[in-house]
């Protein structure tokens, strides 16, 4: 049989550059459709902050808030989609404006605007059968790689695990790295290490190619300008910064992540541990996997001054403990990326368990 090549989609535009917010609301007006209104998905961060004047907010265009304490639900998509449906019937677009679970809940409710049922029931790979509405992403974070994935992470009642589909990326992204300027400095590194674990992941991974390589390494040069030469926060490490997701992100596209997000996954499901940080409580703890990305990462740390919890699986019950494996030994393609084909002879259920004890 000949080989088969992932094709894959992605995003429809892009624009970027400090001050690109502005062009919104003409970038809007040719997608605007009559009687429906544009919907502003925006971090609760923002709320009471002058970005929300910067909204280009016409006719009946809503801004809503998006609760982001947790990370997306299923349920939260559900209940967005199911009211926005109810009061217009349908809308113009869905622009999200946050970190990457602002972005994911954007990403799937747009999809939930025109799929029937319940989000849950498309989590998994290409289980969505219908164009979402127009969908436009705009990080205030940078290094998740949620603006130009084919996912939308979501929890459900069963499973954490996206909405992958060719529906799912953005129409439209603007990634204007003022929009980053002044975010907490631990919620920037753990955002950041994402995009750092990402490229580490991809680039020590089976699944690696050239085009991959290309982007891993660009990505990873960029985070390395970032946390490791850079002694003072400036401008350029938000524009650096923005770019590394970008590139991270495409990247992961063409391979998979690996050890440290099948593990995060466990623990974020369990614990409900946030995904930047949970990477980074992981990676921690992986030098047999990645032992030159560990130790670069420890020197990160060190270097930024950020404390990345111990512990955290301590007075957990063997019932937690095999929940988190499943849930880690679900994620196979990150597991085969990481490990090879062989991978379920490397990585037991006990072997698992010792890694989480450490955690
Ligand atoms: P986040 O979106 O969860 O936000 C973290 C916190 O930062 C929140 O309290 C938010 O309100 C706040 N915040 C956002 N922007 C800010 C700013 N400019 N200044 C100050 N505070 C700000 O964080 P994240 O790390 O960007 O995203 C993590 C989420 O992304 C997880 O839900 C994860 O599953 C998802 N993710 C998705 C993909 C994908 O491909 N779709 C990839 C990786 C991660
Ligand atoms: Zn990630």
């Amino acid at each position: 049989m000949p080989p088969t090549f992932r094709n894959f989609k992605m995003v429809g535009y892009v624009v970027y550059g400090r001050g690109s917010l502005n062009q919104l609301d003409s970038i809007l007006a040719p997608q605007r459709k009559q009687g429906a209104p544009m919907i502003f998905l925006v971090d609760h961060f923002f709320q009471g902050h002058a970005l929300c004047n910067r909204i280009p907010l016409r006719d009946n265009d809503e801004l809503i808030f998006a609760d982001v304490t947790y990370e997306p639900k299923t349920t939260q998509v559900d209940a967005l989609a199911q009211q926005l449906k109810e009061k217009y019937g349908t809308v113009s677009g869905i622009i999200g404006i946050g970190g990457g679970s602002t972005l994911d809940l954007a990403k799937a409710v747009s999809l939930m605007m025109n799929n029937p049922g319940s989000s849950a029931d498309y989590q998994g790979w290409d289980l969505v059968k219908l164009p979402g509405v127009y969908k436009v992403g705009i990080p205030t974070l940078s290094g998740t790689g949620a603006e130009v994935s084919r996912t939308t992470v979501l929890t459900g009642p069963t499973r954490k695990l996206g909405m992958n589909s060719d529906f799912t990326p953005f129409d439209q992204i603007v990634l204007d790295p003022e929009l980053t300027k002044n975010a907490p400095v631990n919620q920037r590194f753990y955002t950041g290490m994402d995009c750092y674990i990402h490229c580490i992941e991809s680039l020590e991974g089976t699944y690696l190619n050239e085009f991959s390589k290309s982007y891993g390494e660009k990505a990873l040069e960029l985070c390395r300008q970032v946390f490791v030469h850079s002694n003072e926060w400036t401008d350029a490490c938000d524009d650096q910064l923005m770019m590394a997701s970008y590139a991270g992100g495409m990247s992961i596209a063409y391979s998979q992540v690996g050890v440290a997000h099948a593990v995060s996954y466990g623990l974020s499901y369990l614990l409900g541990t946030k995904h930047g940080i949970g990477n980074c409580i992981v990676m921690n703890h992986l030098e047999e996997y990645y032992p030159d990305g560990v130790n670069e990462f420890k020197h990160m740390v060190e270097k930024n001054n950020i404390e990345i919890p111990q512990g955290i699986c301590k007075g957990l019950n063997d019932a937690d403990f095999n929940k988190m494996i499943d849930v880690s030994l679900g994620m196979k393609p990150l597991w085969e990326n990481a490990l090879g084909t062989d991978w379920e002879k490397i990585m037991t259920r006990d072997k698992l368990r010792a890694l989480y004890e450490k955690l």
